[in-house]
């Protein structure tokens, strides 16, 4: 996956929180260097030219989208000429990116720091060491036997993402140190699933659709 892949994949999640499938449709069809009518991408992406204009205000609003206007001579209205805003758009892409990256480290110091247990029943949770031995070795949840599971599978998917996100983030000349040095593990309990975290980033390697 390409960077630039990434970087549109997180646009997109963004575009699609302020104004769902249609804010991505036109976001789509706006661009940070070329401008763009409102009418043309009406056409473009078969929408009403009102809803179109409802989704270019709140981009507008979300300072994603920037536009010039001009009065046109023969009739007297206004015409629009929308873009992207490119630094706008590039500052919300990185802002995404350290969130992301500070929960992804986090989760892989975790990892790195603990053993686990678990029983051989899929449901049941993971538990520490100390919890493990608290409860003698017996989950708490089906009486089962734990015993050591091996998280080596999650430590390398996640040291591959961080380690993406960290070159990614080192290019547009963001301070690893000063984010690797903030990150607090405590707050992180051995019972929320690493998966889970990794996949709900819109980092994931198949991206959105
Ligand atoms: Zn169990």
């Amino acid at each position: 996956m390409s960077t630039q892949d990434a970087d549109y994949n997180l646009l997109e999640s963004v575009v699609r929180e302020i104004g769902g499938d249609d804010a991505v449709k036109v976001a789509s069809l706006l661009d940070p260097t070329e401008e763009t009518t409102d009418e043309a991408i009406a056409a473009g992406a078969e929408m009403k030219l009102n809803a179109v204009r409802k989704v270019l205000y709140r981009l507008y609003d979300a300072r994603l989208a920037e536009f010039r206007r001009i009065r046109d001579k023969s009739t007297g209205w206004f015409i629009y000429f929308w873009r992207l805003k490119p630094n706008r758009v590039e500052e919300l892409v990185i802002n995404r990116k350290k969130t992301v990256y500070r929960k992804l480290k986090a989760r892989l110091d975790y990892e790195q720091k603990y053993h686990f247990f678990n029983c051989d029943q899929n449901y049941c949770p993971r538990y520490t060491f100390d919890e493990a031995m608290e409860n003698n070795f017996k989950c708490p949840e089906c009486n089962g036997e734990l015993q050591a599971f091996d998280n080596s599978d999650i430590i390398k998917n996640l040291s591959k993402k961080v380690k993406e996100l960290r070159k990614s983030l080192e290019k547009s000349g963001v301070n690893i140190d000063h984010i690797d040095s903030g990150i607090d593990i405590n707050q992180i309990v051995a019972t929320d699933k690493p998966t889970a975290i990794a996949d709900s980033t819109g980092n994931s390697s198949n991206g959105s659709k």
